[in-house]
């Protein structure tokens, strides 16, 4: 059996058994925070272990690295969603170490991709274009200074309300020990 049809066999088990009834909650995080973390498969359950918030008690937001990289991308929208729309009063953002995305040589992934097939016409007609595939691609050195940058960005948004602290955090992804990389109370924001 494959992978999609397991699941999907799953599926059925789980919902005619009501497995689901012990996960009922509301779309409101009871804790009133959205959380920006990496997908990192080690954080799945550790990251919310961790830090004591279970299901129903935060907005999670997701991607490889926990990068804000651009001010109107789809993250930084989630994040003005969850704080507008959701409830949320604080927002975290929370790298790790040891990240897929730390040291991420956009080359490598370049090469990677001509092997699985993409063409070097494809490549240089989106550089024509002018999308820089590898700066896109590019990963960040240092995973401090990568929360830092992502708390600035969202921080200096124009359309955060002032209000909203905006902490930064890495996690240990064997651990779960946190440190803390900048606490968003005592920053004045204009
Ligand atoms: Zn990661």
């Amino acid at each position: 059996m494959r992978l999609l049809e397991e699941i999907l066999e799953y599926n059925e088990e789980f919902v005619s058994e009501k497995k689901y009834e012990q996960y009922a909650t509301t779309k409101f995080p009871n804790k009133r925070m959205v959380i920006l973390t990496c997908m990192d498969t080690r954080l799945l359950e550790l990251l919310p272990k961790a830090l004591n918030v279970g299901n129903g008690d935060v907005k999670l937001v997701k991607n490889a690295g926990a990068l804000v990289s651009h001010p109107f991308g789809s993250i930084m929208r989630s994040l003005l969603v969850a704080v507008y729309q959701l409830n949320a009063d604080e927002i975290l953002v929370i790298g790790h170490h040891d990240c897929g995305m730390s040291g991420m040589k956009a080359d490598k992934m370049i090469a990677q991709m001509k092997e699985r097939g993409i063409k070097e016409e494809t490549l240089e007609m989106l550089t024509y274009s002018g999308m820089d595939v590898e700066k896109w691609l590019e990963g960040f050195n240092d995973v401090t200074e990568s929360v830092q940058h992502s708390v600035e960005m969202i921080r200096k948004h124009p359309l955060l309300p002032k209000d909203i602290p905006v902490h930064g955090l890495v996690i240990d992804p064997e651990t779960g020990k946190l440190d803390l990389v900048s606490n968003g109370y005592g920053e004045t924001r204009i």
